[in-house]
């Protein structure tokens, strides 16, 4: 093998072209993208596909036929979770450690797997054929505590499932074997309604409502949309008609169409439902916002977790395209040309934000960008871009068929129509339900199933913890606004407990562009576990009060702005469980160092070493 060095006259960072025969292959892969950096993404998960990580080698070789640096491509690279420098295992297990999946067994999964694969969570067997790791929600809180092996879901887990999972493996049956006999995604995967009303069910014929609007004026369109007052299910509400109204009055030769379907909030799993049951309809809505706004180019952008359902979306997509309803010409209409492409993500809950979505579309780390300009004027390519989730394109294509008023008869003043909810924990019935808007908590608790609840986390972590007993609270935009998940929590749990799960998360997935963000999330989580250790004293609760501000006042994106609701929410609906573990009276000095438990945590990490070492 041989190598030789050269200046790269764009960024002038000294790089290596390989030289030899070996690195055809990684070659091909960055011709099929024809070189295009912005597909970066793509490129680095057809190397973990094939080779399984980005070892030096080849990160030199990618940097050369790319023409960047190599920092260019780590700096992608080690944003995003799913990406490995090293052999992550030829299996990769990932378990989710959501709080849904640790108050249903989840520890004891991790200790079974451990035991099954001789290996600690977080790292890889010697021969390098097994790796263990946990990862955030994954779109499976319906069904936890619940794992995915090579991508592929195994579901409603046990020690007895995991022994017998690994036992296959080592027999050498394949991951997608082995989900298809372990996970019960199929019972799951539809949408259960709370009343005859029901948006999202109705009859479906490819094309019908595509054809009811191709010859509409994209004012007519966008004016029918805002009469439905139909506001985005990604959480933040903005009136759909007007957001497609501005995308279409910017003049642009080029415009897209993207789909959000990142859904990365905790205990949130009705994207995977609607991808799996409404896949059509998705796309012949983004068909039509394609022919409202002027648009011939949309991606879906899928989140990693979902890997599983790209193939059959793909094969959906290539349907629409046989019958004429994608492509070039569609329903025979000269110059009506739009296609669909699947953009994988690869793991960042803050991608979930519609511009890290887009820096992310263009082969860069997921981080979110300084607004005004809005994607509508700048967006993917600084071209005018339209960004809806799957739960809104698929809202709209009922609302094209029915009309404006049907739709707004629905719902509250102020929210129009139904919602679809995932609800999960401490119930009989989780799973994906659609509900009216202006349902209030009782009657949510009794469609559900839920026994002696204690408290509601509407919106996911991001959201707002509700007491189970505040029953009159409606979820709707003028109370509850949520973005789509519910989780339950009886009176067993111990809700400090949650609150840190939450701000864990939280630490993890900021991606650390502003410094109160990713160092005062650091303080929150110190700050809960002072309660949670029963060693906080009564400035604490002072403390968690001026951090939250300064973290919501000076964050960039709605992480920052909303990671310290939990904590707050929490307090304010059950302020007893802070209260009574403040002490006062002790020596500061001595009482905030631990010798027992940080002696405890070195002897652990000296035994991790040991046990690594070959
Ligand atoms: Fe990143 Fe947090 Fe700033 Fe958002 S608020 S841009 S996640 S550091």
């Amino acid at each position: 093998m041989g190598w030789f060095f050269v200046i790269n006259n764009t960024t002038k960072h000294k790089i290596i072209l390989p030289s030899d025969k070996e690195p055809k292959e990684l070659k091909k892969i960055v011709s099929h993208y024809n070189g295009d950096v912005t597909r970066l993404l793509d490129i680095l998960w057809d190397i973990h596909d094939r080779w399984g990580f980005l070892d030096d080698t080849k990160l030199h070789q990618l940097a050369g036929f790319l023409h960047i640096s190599s920092i260019e491509i780590l700096d992608c690279l080690t944003f995003y979770h799913f990406f490995y420098r090293k052999n992550p295992g030829k299996i990769c297990i990932l378990v989710d450690n959501s709080i849904i999946a640790k108050m249903h067994g989840q520890t004891a999964i991790i200790k079974a797997f451990e035991c099954a694969l001789g290996v600690q969570c977080g790292s890889v067997d010697a021969p390098g054929e097994f790796g263990l790791y946990e990862t955030p929600c994954m779109g499976l809180s319906d069904q936890a505590p619940a794992a995915l092996i090579g991508f592929f879901p195994v579901t409603n887990l046990n020690p007895d499932k995991v022994s017998q999972i690994i036992a296959l493996l080592r027999q050498g049956q394949s991951p997608e074997m082995v989900s298809k006999q372990f996970s019960d995604l199929v019972n799951y995967q539809r949408i259960k309604s709370s009343n005859s009303l029901s948006v999202l069910k109705g009859s479906y014929v490819a094309g019908q409502v595509l054809q009811l609007v191709v010859n509409q004026s994209s004012a007519q369109a966008c004016q029918l949309l805002k009469a439905s007052g139909l506001r985005g299910r990604g959480g933040a509400g903005f009136l759909t008609g007007s957001k497609w109204e501005m995308c279409a009055n910017f003049k642009s030769k080029q415009k897209y169409i993207i789909c959000n379907a990142d859904e990365g909030e905790p205990g949130t799993f009705k994207d995977r439902v609607l991808l799996t049951r409404h896949a059509q309809q998705l796309i012949e809505s983004m068909t039509i916002a394609a022919r409202i706004v002027g648009a011939d180019k949309g991606i879906i952008y899928l989140r990693a977790e979902y890997r599983y359902l790209q193939k059959e979306l793909n094969t959906q997509l290539q349907s629409m395209r046989n019958r004429g309803l994608l492509g070039q010409s569609i329903l025979a209409v000269k110059g009506f040309d739009f296609d669909i492409r699947i953009q994988l993500g690869a793991g960042s809950y803050v991608c979930g934000e519609e511009s890290a979505l887009i820096e992310s579309l263009q082969g860069k780390r997921g981080e979110p960008r300084i607004r005004p300009p809005f994607p509508v004027e700048k967006g993917y390519m600084n071209q005018p871009t339209l960004v809806n989730n799957v739960e809104t394109f698929c809202t709209v294509l009922p609302i094209f068929k029915n009309g404006a008023k049907w739709f707004s008869q629905m719902g509250t003043e102020k929210s129009s129509g139904t919602r679809l909810i995932s609800v999960s924990g401490d119930c009989e019935k989780p799973g994906v339900y659609e509900i009216e808007w202006g349902m209030n908590i009782a009657q949510l608790l009794d469609l559900v199933g839920a026994k002696k609840p204690l408290a509601l986390q509407v919106g996911g972590p991001s959201g707002c913890l509700v007491k189970a007993t505040d029953s009159f609270r409606q979820i709707s935009f003028e109370d509850l606004a949520t973005g789509g998940s519910i989780m339950i929590f009886n009176q067993c749990r111990n809700l400090l407990k949650v609150v840190k799960n939450f701000m864990r998360f939280f630490v993890n997935e900021s991606c650390g562009c502003c410094t109160p963000c990713r160092a005062g999330n650091v303080m929150l989580e110190q700050l809960v576990d002072k309660f949670i250790d029963g060693k906080a004293r009564q400035k604490d609760l002072l403390n968690i009060q001026q951090w939250s501000q300064i973290i919501k006042a000076s964050s960039r994106c709605g992480l920052g702005q909303t990671s310290s609701n939990p904590i707050l929410t929490t307090y304010q609906a059950f302020p007893e469980l802070f209260i009574q573990s403040i002490k006062e009276n002790h020596n500061e000095l001595i009482y905030d160092f631990d010798v027992g438990k940080a002696t405890t945590e070195y002897d652990a990490f000296i035994a991790a070493t040991q046990a690594i070492k070959p």
